[in-house]
């Protein structure tokens, strides 16, 4: 059920260098700077052209500069050591530490996800959910855990954005060249594009498959746009989370219900279903009727589909969990709960929330009802979510927590920064990224001289610098707007100046817009002669969010106002990319949502990791990694109606009181030295506690290997 060719994908790719082909089409390279480089060395420009995506470079370059790079006996040297790596990566497939992973019947995790954040070159994503799923296949690829995944093709997907001059969100839709990005098409047995019908649904609609290979895990996508659909069923996966409800329902009846039939389409045997949050919860019928199907008794095949399935809830806002009204349901599975030997109410109780019966047909209510592991994203927000959901056990013997937790983490060499990385190799040694999960390694960092740190951490945020000048200088001669617009992008940043960084989805109760509350006040402080701050924000509101939309603006035309001193920024369109300079380059990582809402956070990992402190509202990971000398933390209590002015004056304190001091108390080689030991500390304290192996590896042993013990041949 493979693959492409090669030789026509790519017919200027000489024969010697056909591995870069192979390396194009696995993401490997794109966690893997030395695969990167094997790109750049051949044109940069071209790479910088292609933005770091080999698909689009390879199909891009004439014939002659690559038989040029073929005929260099260093880059040949270069591309044999490279391609020996990643050959012996592929070819490795033992797992340690999953006991399920080997032997005659190997248990494999059929993973779902309405969204993927793996590379800015497929935009199947909108913020941190999506960036956790990637970061997830990409750690299961590294640690071997036998994973299969299943999501979306969003070909409209991504929105770019851009700020009007009147400082409004205008969305810009990019249509995805599915032809020059590492996806490809999953052919049938005669050599056609694979399309599978989602059963049950009338009239039918029609999936086709995709496959993007993320190291050693496939993740296998389903895309609606195909000829055999008419236009409305074609829209169905045009993009994330459409705001049409019935549209919506139909999607998630294509995640779940179509995603299994792809995975039996392709003879894909799996035994344990992981749910990344709810829209895919409808997964879960399938599992149900392929029991009763396969001869279980109806209690039986409850039972087993509790005991395979782990259920992941990532939010307690509640716009985020999908409710269905009932007659909505009752159009889509008349004909389903038959073939479930239920009826009407039976089937529909599954999804009905206690405390709001009449509303419809909840997803995550759903969801946490068939899955035997059940778990938020902290420590805190598995709190939060047990007392969200408890009416659903009510009456019930508790068996200790029923929604337990695992803290998220981040894909540690996906958002480690090279030249970070190169100073690591030098003071942990070269095989620290084996290593990177344990914690003694981590002590270390202290022998890094601050110098030498520091040095590094300068270079970043030059080199940020550069690159949010480089845009607003596109923007200014591609839309010859207003110059205020051009200074609103950064064209003003001073490198010498204290940077706070606030960039995440422009979701209401992320509260962009806290540090304006006292305008006066802040001014002060971007005023300052001596210690001035200023403040680079970044971030999408949904296109159907207008409270967002008017953070947005506030936060923009105060850029452009020159009280501010050309000292507060906006970059635009916030995605991989972006965010994968800010990270890396700003002083203070600013996290300020309403707690209890951001259930996890995960922006201030990759930032910590790299040796940006977070300055944060105590909630999330932060309540679970701040040890009072990594970082910086902030409350003002929950008074209602004056959360934010409270929660702002406790900020402007910890920024007056301790950031700014200790950021410009420098040492007679202008060093900061007391501010370099919060870096250290703030690397030392979540390089391993929150990435991406901690994480997995807890799935594995708290939940996979206990369902592993379950699984039969049934998927
Ligand atoms: C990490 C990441 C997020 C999630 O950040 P939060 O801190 O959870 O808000 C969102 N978008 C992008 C582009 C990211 O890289």
């Amino acid at each position: 059920m493979n693959n492409h060719n090669v030789s026509m994908e790519f017919p200027n790719l000489p024969a010697r260098l056909s591995g870069l082909a192979d390396l194009a089409e696995n993401l490997w390279w794109s966690w893997n700077p030395a695969a990167r480089m094997l790109y750049k060395m051949i044109d940069r420009q071209a790479w910088k052209a292609s933005v770091h995506n080999p698909d689009k470079m390879l199909r891009d370059l004439p014939r002659e500069v690559l038989e040029a790079a073929a005929k260099k006996p260093d880059y040949m040297r270069y591309y044999d050591l490279v391609m020996s790596r990643y050959r012996k990566y592929m070819a490795n497939r033992s797992c340690s530490f999953f006991p399920g992973a080997g032997g005659s019947s190997p248990v494999t995790i059929a993973y779902f996800s309405a969204e993927y954040g793996l590379h800015r070159s497929l935009p199947f994503y909108a913020g941190g959910l999506g960036f956790l799923a990637g970061d997830f296949l990409k750690e299961c690829s590294d640690l071997n855990v036998p994973l299969i995944a299943v999501g979306f093709m969003y070909p409209e997907g991504y929105v770019n954005q851009r700020i009007s001059e009147s400082g409004w969100q205008e969305n810009v839709s990019t249509r995805l060249d599915r032809n020059q990005a590492a996806i490809a098409k999953v052919l049938d047995a005669d050599g056609n594009h694979l399309i599978v019908q989602v059963p049950v649904v009338e009239p039918p609609i029609y999936v086709g498959v995709w496959k993007v290979e993320v190291g050693r895990v496939p993740l296998y996508l389903l895309d609606t746009d195909i000829e055999a659909n008419d236009p409305w069923n074609r829209g169905i996966s045009a993009r994330l989370y459409t705001g049409d409800l019935e549209q919506r329902l139909r999607q998630e009846i294509v995640l779940g219900i179509g995603g299994m039939e792809v995975l039996e389409a392709l003879h894909v045997k799996h035994s344990i279903v992981h749910l990344n949050e709810g829209h895919a919860a409808f997964a879960l019928f399938e599992r149900l009727r392929d029991r009763l199907q396969n001869g279980f008794s109806k209690e039986e095949a409850f039972i087993n589909v509790r005991q395979t399935t782990v259920f992941t809830t990532h939010t307690p806002v509640p716009a985020g969990h999908d409710v269905f009204p009932f007659p909505l349901m009752d159009k889509y599975f008349r004909d389903f709960w038959p073939s479930l030997q239920m009826d009407r109410d039976t089937f529909l109780n599954l999804g009905v929330h206690p405390e709001e019966p009449n509303k419809g047909f909840n997803m995550t209510a759903f969801a946490l009802r068939l899955s035997g592991c059940r778990n938020g994203v902290s420590r805190k927000h598995g709190e939060v979510a047990n007392r969200m959901w408890q009416g659903l056990w009510a009456g019930e013997a508790k068996e200790g927590a029923a929604i337990d937790f695992v803290t998220n983490g981040v894909h540690v060499p996906t958002w480690i920064e090279p030249k970070m990385e190169l100073l690591f190799n030098k003071y942990l040694g070269p095989d620290w990224q084996a290593d990177h999960d344990n914690p003694y390694l981590w002590e270390l960092i202290d022998e890094i001289p601050d110098e030498e740190l520091w040095k590094t951490h300068v270079w970043l945020k030059i080199k940020l610098f550069n690159v949010i000048r480089e845009r607003a200088r596109q923007r200014w001669t591609n839309d010859r707007s207003h110059p205020s617009v051009a200074l609103a992008c950064g064209t003003l940043l001073d490198p010498s100046v204290l940077t706070i960084g606030f960039a995440r989805r422009f979701a209401t109760y992320k509260r962009a817009d806290l540090i304006l509350q006292d305008e006066q006040r802040l001014r002060a402080l971007i005023g300052s002669q001596q210690q001035p701050i200023q403040i680079i924000f970044a971030g999408k509101a949904h296109p159907a969010d207008d409270p967002g939309k008017l953070m947005l603006q506030k936060i923009f035309n105060a850029a452009r106002n020159p009280d501010f001193n050309g000292r507060i920024a906006f970059v635009e369109d916030y995605g991989e990319q972006v965010a994968q300079y800010l990270v890396h380059g700003v002083d203070v990582w600013l996290n300020n949502p309403v707690s209890p809402m951001e259930a996890c956070g995960t922006s201030g990992m990759k930032a910590s990791l790299n040796g940006v402190p977070q300055c944060s509202i105590p909630d999330g990971w932060w309540l679970e990694a701040y040890n009072g000398e990594n970082g910086w933390s902030f409350d003002g209590g929950h008074i209602e109606g004056l959360r934010d002015k409270i929660d702002a004056d406790s900020l402007y304190q910890v920024l007056e009181g301790k950031i700014i001091p200790l950021y410009y108390q420098v040492n007679e080689d202008g060093i900061p030295t007391g501010w370099v030991q919060v870096m250290k500390n703030a690397i030392k304290s979540t390089a391993a506690q929150f990435s991406a192996r901690r994480m997995v590896r807890e799935y594995v042993e708290k939940f996979y290997s206990k369902a592993a013990r379950f699984t039969t041949e049934v998927a």
